[in-house]
């Protein structure tokens, strides 16, 4: 989806469930869609507060809240006592996360095997429990490369 027509889309979201696209939504919004990431509400705090300085942290928490409760935003929680955001994705993904540093690599560039496998998978959960499955959400968990070579160097 385009920038623009994904804002409309959101915008649309949030005035159905007889909201107003207030200020702190859009600026929250905006910060989001500019990232290719999953932030944390301290995250976007400190990215937005240099050019909305009357915009505070507990405000961030709050729209945080609302929007993932609206499905606008996907809430990402990987054990870091933190949880991180991002506009929910029309793209489908999977997401590798590092144990050690919490770094978070997103794709969506399949290879024909992982495609091939998860469509496996998928067929064999429906034989298995007859239900007619219609999406998943994979996050694998490990060390990433930086985190494996600083282990190796000591
Ligand atoms: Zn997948
Ligand atoms: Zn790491």
């Amino acid at each position: 989806m385009e920038c623009s027509e994904r804002f409309d889309h959101i915008s649309k979201l949030i005035s159905d469930k007889g909201l107003r696209m207030t200020l702190p939504r859009k600026t929250i919004l905006d910060a989001l869609a500019d990232e290719d990431g999953y932030l944390s509400a301290e995250d976007l705090y400190h990215k937005i507060h240099p050019n909305q300085p009357g915009l505070g942290l507990a405000t961030v928490y709050r729209t945080l809240v609302l929007l993932s409760s609206l499905g606008i935003v996907t809430k990402l929680e990987i054990g870091e006592g933190k949880a991180r955001y991002e506009l929910a994705d029309t793209e489908h993904h999977h997401l590798i996360v590092c144990e050690r540093c919490h770094k978070v690599v997103k794709y969506s560039d399949f290879t024909t095997q992982e495609k091939d496998g998860f469509a496996a998978l998928e067929k064999l959960v429906e034989e298995t429990y007859h239900f007619s499955i219609k999406r998943h959400v994979v996050q694998y968990y490990g060390t990433c490369p930086e985190c494996l070579a600083e282990n190796n160097g000591e």
